[in-house]
């Protein structure tokens, strides 16, 4: 991909203000007062397992769903009292692309821009726009008859078309091939060196866990945990110590039952507590035991791990 040309926007103030967030549908209470600031310049991830209210909480940043108490300001722009501000400063890349089958993808996005209150002096960075999307090809193409990832690309292009201070990125990459997954990380990466903030939601926790700085897990409706992705990783109370045992036949000792995570023939993985299973009396315990080690591995916790340890469910 091509360089973009974006403003840098990072330092002037906190890029996304939540406080004291509710919204209600029916009896569901879907958000539960939800608190927390993304700062300008963040690459900020927003996980939860399914129905954790992270769409609820994207709609109503960008106006399409209402709360019923709290609310939420983009650089300082309340988004229902100054909706038109707010939402300039905002691009959102939804997960699912709404448009109309006559139109090309260039006079799509010249609309789009239009929309924003932009004219002419903004086709330049349209086509910029296309071009580092590796969308060229397809400017005049209509956009029915685009494949799935050209209609992502797209996606991505519309959110950009005003050149937002805040992107939104919601599963950008679900159900995306390999190489445009890739495509996608680097060109986020890339407007988030230039100065974009960048809010992502994904259910690929290695992604988050290599592009976002901070993350907050939602879980029914809460904020269960927020920091740094480094810090949440730290903080995580267990490691895995795998082994590959000499024989298959291994029984181990009552004592560490209660630490094996899965034996599969050879295979022995023990999920260890940091500060109340050290490694040394585990080994001695097993050996002791007549348990014969060949290889041994000490696994860090991924964000994966953290997840399920916060939530109590996969994040698939
Ligand atoms: P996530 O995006 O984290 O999967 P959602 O924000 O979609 O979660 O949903 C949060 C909760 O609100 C869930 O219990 C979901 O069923 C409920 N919900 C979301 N949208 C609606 C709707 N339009 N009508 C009724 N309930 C909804």
């Amino acid at each position: 991909m091509s360089a973009v040309s974006m403003r840098c926007w990072r330092g002037d103030m906190d890029a996304v203000t939540i406080a004291h967030l509710h919204k209600y549908f029916g009896t569901v209470h879907a958000l539960k007062g939800i608190d927390f600031t993304i700062h300008a310049g963040e690459f900020f991830g927003l996980l939860g397992p399914n129905g954790a209210g992270k769409s609820t909480l994207i709609n109503i940043m960008a106006g399409l769903a209402r709360a019923a108490g709290g609310s939420i300001q983009v650089h300082g722009h309340d988004v229902v009292k100054h909706y038109r501000k707010s939402r300039m400063l905002l691009g959102v890349v939804p997960q699912e692309l709404v448009y109309d089958p006559f139109f090309s993808v260039r006079e799509m996005l010249r609309l789009q821009s239009g929309y924003f209150g932009f004219g002419r002096e903004n086709y330049p960075w349209i086509d910029e726009l296309l071009t580092v999307l590796n969308l060229q090809d397809k400017a005049t193409a209509n956009l029915s008859q685009l494949s799935g990832g050209m209609k992502r690309r797209v996606l991505i292009a519309q959110a950009l078309v005003h050149k937002p201070k805040v992107l939104v990125l919601d599963e950008p990459t679900a159900g995306v091939d390999v190489e445009l997954r890739q495509a996608l990380w680097e060109f986020s990466s890339r407007l988030h060196k230039q100065g974009t903030t960048i809010v992502l939601t994904t259910h690929y926790l290695e992604e988050a866990e290599a592009l976002c700085g901070r993350i907050a897990i939602l879980d029914q409706g809460a904020v269960v945990a927020l920091d740094k992705t480094s810090v949440l990783l730290d903080r995580h109370p267990y490691r895995l110590l795998c082994l590959t045992t000499q024989s298959a036949t291994v029984t181990v000792p009552a004592a560490l039952a209660p630490l094996v995570l899965s034996q599969h023939g050879r295979a022995l993985i023990l999920r260890l507590h940091r500060s109340q299973d050290p490694v040394s009396d585990v080994l001695d315990s097993l050996r002791n035991a007549g348990v014969q080690i060949q290889d041994i591995q000490l696994r860090e916790p991924k964000l994966e791990d953290v997840f399920l340890h916060i939530t109590g469910r996969g994040h698939a």
